[in-house]
Formats: C-alpha cells, sequence, structure tokens
C-alpha cells in the first residue's frame, strides 16, 4: 500500500497543492502552493496536512511514523530551491513555522520565525548578510519565541510576568531607546544570553542548539495550539468545528529586517473597513513581520507612504494585487516581505471586512464584472448578520458637533471599525468580560495599548474597541472587523498606565468606568457620552434622507435588490403598529406575528377589571372596553400593511401578566386603588392575585387555553379583528387578516376556537354588510402539535413555529430561566449554539420537518411560517428555507438580515442540486 502523503511542497513556480485544498492544507498552505502556481514570488516551503493534526491529537501528541522523511525530504527541496541548507554553519536556510485552518482564525493560533539559529548560525548570518544588528535580533526573536509558544512561558493572565519583555523592556530604558531596532549589538548579545538564561530557569531545560530539534519543537507547538483556549472561543464564535484541525506550513524565511532597503507589512487589495477600493495596508521599514501585526510599533501606511519610500516595491506589490483579485475574484488581504528591494509573498487570504465594506465590496466587484450576482450573495462574502451593522446608530450629528466644539474632544486615531460606540473604559478584556457577565446591559469600550489574540473574550463583549498603537492591519482592527464591532486603533496621543488604571490625552485624565465614546467612521475619540441617531440607512429608508445622498444607501439597496430577486422565502415581521411602517421600509411583505397582548398592556385598568370580573357577564363588559382599542389598533396596522397578509395571535400569556404580586410590590398603592374601583376588599384583591399565580406560568393557563376557558375573550378578540378588517376594506383596502390561534397541543383545542371565530366573523359580516378574507391557523409551539400536525392540519389553514416554546417544550429548558448555565453549555461544548437563537436542528428541527410534512400530507398548500426568535437568524433562515417553509418572520430589524440569508439559502442550495 502506498504510503499517506502528509507533506505538500511548493516553491520555484511548482507546487503539490492547489488553493482548493483547504479541508487538507488549511487556508494559509492552500493559498501558497496556488501563488507558487500562478508565478508569484514566494519563498520554498511545505505544509504538513491536517490530517496529521488529526493524528496528533488521536495518538497522544505523537505522529505518524512516515511524516519524519516525508519533512526530510521537504526541507530537501526548499534547500535546493532557496540555494542554501537548513542548520548549515556556512550558507544556512531559517525557517518559519506557522499554523493555518480551513478557515483562518487570525492570531488565534502560534507562529515561529528565524527557526534554525543557533551560536554558529548567527556567526554564519553575520557573515553573510553584513549585518551583526540584524543576526543578532533574529536570534534573540526566535529564543522569545520559542520561549513563549514552544515552552509555554508566554504570560497567561494580566499578573502573569512577561520574562523576555521585561528584558527588553529594562534594555530599552538603559539604553533611553524606544524600540528594540535602536539597541547596539553588544546589549543584543547579552539580550540572547539572558533569554537563554529565562529558558533554563522557567522552563528548566537548555534552549536546543539542533536546528532539527527547534523545528520539531515548533511544529508540535503549531499543532498544540489548535487547542488552545482563544482558538476554541474563536471557533465556538464562527462555529468552525474543533475536529478539522489546522495544517502547519514551514517555509524558508526571507528578511524585512536586514536594512533599509527591506520592509515587512500587510495590505489589502481594497479598504475593508468601508470597501472603497485602492491597495491599502501597513508596512514597516526594516522590521520582521511580527512587528506590524504586534501593534508594537505604529506602521505606516502603504497608500500614503510606500511609493516614495520603497518604488520599484510599492510597483511590484500593486501589480500583485491586480492579480490576486482577478484570480482569487475576491478581496485579498496579504502579507509580505520586501528583502533588498525584491516583494515576496507569505501569505494571500480572502479578507475579512466589516458589513459596510462587505456590503460596498460585492456590490462593486459585480459592477466591475468580476462576479455575477448569485457569488456578490454568497454568505462567505457577506454573512447576512453583518447587515445589522448598516443599521446601527450612528452619532447624533448635533451631539457630536456640540462635543467637538467643547473640549470633550481627545484625539484621532485610524478609523479600523466603522460605527457609533459609547461606554465605560475598561483596560483588561478579563475585566470586560467580568463586568458583562455580571451585566448583560453593561456598555463597555475596550482601551488598550494594543490588543492580542488573549483580548478576544473581552473584545466580544465590549461595544467599541481603541488602542493606542496598530494600524489598520493590527490584530485590534482584524478582529474588530470581522466581528463588526466599533474601533479605533493607533490613537497615539493616548498614554494608558495599565497599573493606574488611567488613559492620559493632552493633560485630560481618564479613569477605568468613565465614560467614553469613539466614532469608528473618522477615528474620533471623546470624553464622555454622545447621543446616537438612526443610520444613514434607516434615515433613507424613513424618509428622513433623499437616498441619492447616500452612497451606502445605494449599495445596500441594489444588494437587497439582488437578494429578493434570488430568495423564494417570504419575510414578515414580528410587529405590532407601533413599528409596522418601520417594517414595511425594511421589506416586511407581511406581518407574521402581531402579539396582542402588547396591545392590553397599553390598557391595564380595563384588562385588570375583566381579570377581577366573576362573571362572563362583567367580563363582557370589560371586554366590551378593550374592544375599541383593539379594534382601533388593528385597524390601523390593516391601514399600514395594505394588501399584504398580517396574522394576528389571540391572547397568549397567563392572566398574572397584567396582575401579580411583582406588580403589588411595584406599586404599593395599587392594591387600594383596585379594591375601590372593583368594590372588593384589600383582602379580596390579595386572594385574587394568589388565585392567578403559578408556579409554571409557561406551562399554565396561557396560550388558546384562556380563551377555550373563557371563550368571550376569543369572541371580542376575533369581533375586533373582523370589524377592523371590514372597515378597512370598506375604505378600498384588500386586507388579508389570518387569526392565529396559540400554543394548541389537541386539535379540539383548535376545533373549538375556530368555532368561536368563524362564527364571530359571520356575525360581524351580516352586521357590516361586507365580506373579508381572513383565514384561521394555528401556531405550532408545543411537540404534541407537532406531533400531530395531520389531525389538527384538517382545521387549521395554515401554521406558524412558535420556536421559543416549541424549543422550551422539546428541550424541557424554560427560556427564561436558561442563561445560568447556557453560557457554560456553549462554552464546554455540550450544544453547538444557543438553541434559542439558533433552531436545534436536531431535536427541534426534526419535530418541525415532521409537522411540515404531515400537515402537508392533508392539506396540500398548507402555508408555513416561523414567527419565534429565530425566524432572523440566517443558519435558522436556511433551515426553514430546505424543509420548505413559506415564510419566516422576524423582529422589523433583523428583516434584512432574513431576506438576506432566505436569498443566500435559494443560491446555496440551488448549488447542491
Ligand atoms: C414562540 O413561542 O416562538 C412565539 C413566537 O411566541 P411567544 O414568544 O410570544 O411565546
Ligand atoms: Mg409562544
Amino acid at each position: 500500500m502506498a504510503e499517506t502523503k502528509y507533506v505538500y511542497t511548493w516553491g520555484a513556480g511548482k507546487a503539490e497543492g492547489d488553493a482548493t485544498m483547504k479541508p487538507l492544507l488549511g487556508g494559509k498552505g492552500a493559498n501558497l502552493a496556488e501563488m507558487s502556481r500562478i508565478g508569484l514570488p514566494v519563498p520554498a516551503g511545505f505544509t504538513i496536512t491536517t490530517e496529521v493534526c488529526t493524528y496528533f491529537y488521536d495518538n497522544k501528541k505523537s505522529y505518524p511514523p512516515e511524516l519524519k522523511t516525508q519533512v526530510e525530504a521537504a526541507i530537501k527541496n526548499a534547500e535546493t530551491i532557496m540555494g542554501a541548507k537548513f542548520g548549515d554553519p556556512a550558507n544556512p536556510m531559517l525557517l518559519s513555522c506557522r499554523s493555518g485552518s480551513r478557515e483562518s482564525m487570525p492570531g488565534m493560533m502560534d507562529t515561529v520565525l528565524n527557526i534554525g539559529i543557533n551560536e554558529k548560525v548567527v556567526q554564519a548570518l553575520i557573515k553573510q548578510s553584513g549585518n551583526e544588528h540584524f543576526a543578532w535580533d533574529s536570534y534573540r526573536r526566535l529564543i522569545q519565541m520559542y520561549g513563549d509558544v514552544v515552552l509555554g512561558l508566554k504570560p497567561e493572565t494580566k499578573n502573569d510576568p512577561d520574562h523576555f519583555d521585561e528584558i527588553l523592556d529594562k534594555a530599552r530604558e538603559h539604553a533611553k531607546v524606544e524600540h528594540e531596532k535602536d539597541l547596539s549589538v553588544d546589549v543584543l548579545k547579552d539580550i540572547v544570553a539572558q533569554f537563554k538564561a529565562v529558558i533554563k530557569k522557567h522552563a528548566g531545560i537548555e534552549f536546543p542548539e539542533d536546528p532539527m530539534e527547534q523545528l520539531w519543537g515548533c511544529i508540535g507547538a503549531v499543532f498544540g495550539s489548535w487547542m488552545n483556549d482563544r482558538a476554541m472561543v474563536y471557533r465556538r464564535q464562527y462555529g468552525i468545528p474543533h475536529d478539522w484541525g489546522t495544517a502547519t506550513n514551514v517555509q524558508a524565511m526571507v528578511f524585512g529586517n536586514l536594512g533599509d532597503d527591506c520592509a515587512t507589512g500587510v495590505g489589502l487589495t481594497r479598504n475593508c473597513s468601508v470597501g472603497l477600493p485602492g491597495f491599502c495596508g501597513d508596512y514597516l521599514i526594516n522590521a520582521q513581520g511580527e512587528d506590524v501585526v504586534a501593534g508594537t510599533r505604529t506602521p505606516l501606511r502603504i497608500e500614503e507612504t510606500l511609493s516614495k519610500d520603497a518604488p520599484e516595491a510599492y510597483k511590484q506589490l500593486d501589480d500583485i494585487g491586480h492579480i490576486l483579485e482577478k484570480h482569487y475574484k475576491e478581496v485579498q488581504d496579504i502579507e509580505f516581505t520586501v528583502q533588498r528591494g525584491k516583494v515576496w509573498m507569505l501569505q494571500t487570504r480572502n479578507a475579512k471586512r466589516t458589513g459596510f465594506a462587505a456590503v460596498r465590496i460585492a456590490v462593486d466587484l459585480v459592477n466591475e464584472g468580476l462576479i455575477d450576482v448569485k457569488t456578490a450573495l454568497e454568505k462567505r462574502r457577506i454573512p447576512a448578520d453583518d447587515l445589522n451593522q448598516l443599521l446601527q446608530p450612528i452619532f447624533n450629528p448635533a451631539a457630536k458637533a456640540a462635543a467637538s466644539k467643547t473640549d470633550a474632544f481627545l484625539a484621532k486615531g485610524i478609523n479600523a471599525g466603522p460605527g457609533a460606540a459609547t461606554g465605560q473604559i475598561v483596560f483588561h478584556a478579563s475585566d470586560a468580560e467580568e463586568m458583562w457577565n455580571a451585566n448583560n446591559d453593561a456598555q463597555l469600550i475596550l482601551v488598550r495599548k494594543e490588543t492580542s489574540p488573549e483580548d478576544l473574550r473581552g473584545m466580544k463583549v465590549a461595544k467599541g474597541i481603541l488602542t493606542a498603537f496598530g494600524g489598520a492591519s493590527s490584530h485590534a482592527a482584524l478582529v474588530s472587523r470581522q466581528m463588526g464591532k466599533t474601533c479605533v486603533c493607533g490613537c497615539d496621543k493616548l498614554s494608558i498606565d495599565y497599573e493606574a488604571g488611567t488613559v492620559t490625552v493632552g493633560g485630560k485624565v481618564l479613569k477605568g468606568g468613565d465614560w467614553i465614546s469613539v466614532d469608528g467612521f473618522t477615528g474620533e475619540v471623546f470624553a464622555g457620552k454622545i447621543e446616537t441617531s438612526p443610520s444613514e440607512v434607516m434615515d433613507v429608508l424613513m424618509g428622513k434622507l433623499a437616498p441619492e445622498k447616500s452612497e451606502i444607501y445605494a449599495r445596500y439597496a441594489q444588494l437587497m435588490k439582488w437578494a429578493d430577486e434570488h430568495r423564494t422565502l417570504n419575510v414578515r415581521a414580528n410587529t405590532e403598529s407601533a413599528d409596522a411602517v418601520a417594517s414595511v421600509a425594511l421589506g416586511a411583505e407581511g406581518v407574521g406575528l402581531c402579539r396582542t397582548e402588547h396591545m392590553f398592556f397599553d390598557h391595564l385598568d380595563e384588562m385588570r377589571e375583566m381579570i377581577f370580573s366573576t362573571t362572563k357577564v362583567d367580563r363582557e363588559k370589560a371586554l366590551a372596553k378593550l374592544l375599541k382599542f383593539q379594534r382601533d389598533d388593528f385597524t390601523h396596522l390593516f391601514k399600514t400593511m395594505g394588501d399584504r397578509p398580517v396574522t394576528i395571535r389571540l391572547l397568549d400569556p397567563p392572566l398574572h401578566e397584567f396582575l401579580s404580586e411583582h406588580h403589588m410590590h411595584e406599586d404599593p398603592t395599587l392594591g387600594p386603588k383596585l379594591a375601590k374601583t372593583f368594590g372588593v376588599t384589600e383582602e379580596a384583591v390579595a386572594r385574587r392575585v394568589e388565585e392567578l399565580k403559578e408556579s409554571n406560568p409557561m406551562l399554565g393557563h396561557r396560550g388558546c387555553r384562556l380563551g377555550i376557558v373563557y371563550p368571550e375573550i376569543t369572541a371580542m378578540q376575533a369581533r375586533a379583528i373582523i370589524e377592523a378588517a371590514c372597515a378597512v376594506k370598506k375604505s378600498g383596502v384588500d386586507c388579508k387578516p389570518e387569526i392565529m390561534i396559540p400554543l394548541a397541543g389537541y386539535k379540539t383545542e383548535v376545533d373549538n376556537q375556530t368555532a368561536i371565530i368563524r362564527e364571530t366573523a359571520e356575525a360581524v359580516f351580516a352586521e357590516q354588510g361586507v365580506k373579508v378574507n381572513y383565514m384561521v391557523g394555528t401556531m405550532i409551539e408545543v411537540p404534541r402539535a407537532a406531533m400531530t400536525s395531520a389531525e389538527i392540519a384538517k382545521t387549521a389553514e395554515f401554521f406558524s413555529f412558535g420556536t421559543n416554546d416549541l424549543t422550551q417544550t422539546c428541550l424541557g429548558i424554560s427560556r427564561d430561566d436558561y442563561k445560568s448555565f447556557i453560557g457554560y453549555y456553549t462554552e464546554n461544548d455540550i450544544v453547538p449554539a444557543d438553541p434559542f437563537q439558533t433552531i436545534d436542528q436536531t431535536g427541534v428541527g426534526r419535530l418541525m420537518k415532521m409537522s411540515v410534512e404531515d400537515g402537508r400530507s392533508v392539506r396540500k398548500d398548507l402555508k408555513i411560517g416561523i414567527c419565534g426568535e429565530h425566524g432572523g437568524d440566517p443558519k435558522s433562515v436556511y433551515f426553514c428555507h430546505e424543509i420548505g417553509l413559506n415564510y419566516v418572520s422576524c423582529s422589523p430589524r433583523r428583516i434584512p438580515i432574513a431576506r438576506l440569508a432566505a436569498a443566500q439559502a435559494a443560491v446555496e442550495g440551488a448549488k447542491k442540486k
């Protein structure tokens, strides 16, 4: 049997792999191979496959026996191409070792550079480069990275010492220089000796002199980093399976730190913050890659100065950018090194971008003829959730102008992640996480010198990120772009003192907990809170801004038009009258859920009168008062929605939501007031409150159980709906009411309520002398309803999945009480996602599928939708498309997201067929 191929080489215009092999070679490896194939300058190297990572974890962190010889052969191949030898004391080739999984996980796993230096090799480097500083600096970097990454000396918490940094800090301080590039050779030599001593003391071993031993240590560390905490957090956040594994890429080093004709940088073929065309990025002259990404030195901008600093390199880069965009048909995020004037490519990948940039880039690429509309709609190009960013508030222009005039303006940094964020300053990610766990409404701005992958958890919970160092490609910028967070970075006027817990700007001192505001569109930073106002897109949609005044809107509208042309699922709104206009503006094709109880909350006195009524006659009297309010609300809703369908759900919550001990406690005057109004004693009021109390309210007297025991409630609501519909019809609007029965589990429940509704409707039609087409259907929100859908569909004319309750009842997990453990469950992979946000397809989804099939086996054209929160969750929308629902219904703000997700499901579904 042929032995398994675990190693794939590339270099000198050839490669054993290509861009299609991401699952096996990871994104980085596959693209290095691809770039080599298309003739771009890539230093030679090889990829150890993701299968080795799987083997590594399945076999107690060991390797397949055949790996060693395959790696040795691949090193030989790279040596031949590069004309140097790994570990050779005369003509050494140095290597880098980097992770690279199928989906990029920026900065989450480990990298080691300059592998292969020892006491002899450092001398050879000095001879070859003629640059002693470079050789010793490279050596100290290797020892530091090896110590941090391979030997685990990197600090894990804010309180752990960073031995290497402490030595560097002291050396810089002593030499009175800002950067280690300015340290003398003698100092660097001394640092190397001190670093080795740190390794001996804290890791208990000598730093390995043998280059091969160094390399295998690094390979093990890279595979090991697949399971580090931050990588796992990242994978959970982005739904990347833990069993994919990472590949390891070993590549010949080229140097950006040999002198002033060398540089290193990261670039984007277009701006990925707002989407503007044109090559851009960060670079540093005479530096190594980590210096740019780590954000320890604020880099220069490629688009501003590289053409002056290094015109030849700039031209090579610009050409490469065009070749890459044409080849990949996608914006690329590249890493490069300029070694003595020649550009070398170290990486290319599809660039992460904000929602703003995603929309603009997708639309622009279609208009430029690089991609077609279906490609533009792909979810990997515009994750539907990211549209949210375009609908988020921005700073109120007047409030911001006022702040700019006062001394609230602090400084301006790089506008790395658009949006407006205002919050309390927090300096450490762990503190941010703790504060957010204690209070999910906390508004926090993470303020740091720079961020690193350890800060991911804190970045997740912060509203915005502000850093003093680092450019548009720094870790902070990259991650916030991907998370859609507002970010201002490289704001070098900030002087941050972690120990004192202060940030000082031009004499002004702000402390942790103080409020600060950052404008991610402009990079401006203000002390204090600034009021926000709706997004530009919302302003156009609501008629407050002319469409031609907003470029963002123009591209949003184009994208939504394409989405609407491609989707098959309809999208409706969960709304009552107040938000109906906004829902239509956002693209709602109907109302999928009007929760009538919200209307009752506005008329608590009448509702409580009904609750206190002990006879049917008294109840009907109270209900007659509510009838008018309900009818007015429905009339307004029907008028706004025109000929679009409007699903109105009958009263659902238990009556104690309108009167409970909580209400009495909140307002001590309530008891006496109710007693007086209803002519009863205060004890009687207390007794009624006690009667209404339930130990398990979600499973108590609610839903259609109310309308069955008190049929007059259903009759009143049906009358209000039909009277409103008749009135609207008389005014010439062909409204389409759909009356929905909540929480039914038995056909008999649906029969009972349907009979009341139909009887009432006939009576109203006779009174009004006009008829309206209406439907009566039910929610499917308890497992019994899903399991007996064939029965229920005999009566129900439509179904709507109430997946909030269906999840609650299927899983036996209370939707109100699950917060205390769901965090633990997701963190520990007990559940793949929060089941109240994303449909649990295996459990709840199975019930839904069964219900769809059974329901339609009885009523072929049964209209089926979803109105639980999941209706606005992209993954759940795909699922609803797959199982053949007619529509999804969600909160108004999520309508554009659902429209795009529905189009993506249709486009991707069609591709699968
Ligand atoms: C549901 O249960 O999914 C639903 C939409 O109803 P509610 O959230 O009002 O219980
Ligand atoms: Mg419900």
